[in-house]
């Protein structure tokens, strides 16, 4: 058995997708968060849309060492059809806030959290997110997650997980629940 001591922190950082319309894509990567954070290994998340609303998470992530994040957007949804230029000017915020991220060295993991939405509903260019990724150090693990993610990102990635939805108590009228959703 190797011992515990022996085993060394990843050097190549990997881009991952966690896309799909079924619950779980948040949720997942902020499971990697935690999980670096019990090696000691930085993670920066920049939450894309929904800067204000209550997530459960954003009140428990001010409680674990290793972890820090910014949030951007508004706690209402976006049309993607009459897409507002503040809608926009936040998300260009968000990505400018995820490039201090992950060009500072500060962190070894950075996580996008819906930023492939940013992109389907056009608040982002795609080319903007493909920089970034193309752009990052070696040792710098990318998360990027949100229903629709683009197909170019896809293809640029190493891990990509699409959650499928088989049920969910939404579609018998249970609306999002405190603890659980947010
Ligand atoms: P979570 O944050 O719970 O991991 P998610 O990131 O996969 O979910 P999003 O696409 O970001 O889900 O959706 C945001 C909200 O919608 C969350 O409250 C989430 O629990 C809920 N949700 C996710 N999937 C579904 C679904 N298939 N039907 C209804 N609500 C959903
Ligand atoms: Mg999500």
């Amino acid at each position: 058995m190797e011992k515990r001591e022996q085993w060394e922190p990843f050097t190549e950082g990997m881009v991952e997708v966690f896309s799909g319309q079924g619950k779980g894509k948040t949720s997942a990567a902020l499971g990697v968060a935690l999980r670096a954070a019990g090696y000691g290994l930085r993670t920066h998340i920049v939450f894309f849309m929904k800067g204000d609303y209550p997530y459960g998470e954003r009140k428990a992530l001010a409680y674990i060492p290793y972890i820090t994040f910014a949030s951007f957007g508004h706690p209402g949804f976006v049309d993607p059809m009459h897409v507002k230029p503040e809608e926009r000017e936040e998300a260009r915020q968000a990505l400018d806030e995820a490039r201090r991220a992950i060009s500072s060295g500060d962190y070894r993991l950075v996580i996008l959290d819906e930023v492939n939405v940013a992109v389907s509903f056009g608040l982002l260019d795609v080319d903007e997110v493909l920089r970034l990724i193309e752009e990052r150090p070696q040792d710098v693990e990318l998360i990027l997650t949100g229903r629709g993610a683009h197909p170019e990102v896809v293809n640029r990635a190493d891990l990509v997980t699409e959650m499928l939805d088989i049920k969910h108590p939404f579609e018998r009228g249970v609306p999002a629940r405190k603890g659980i959703d947010y």
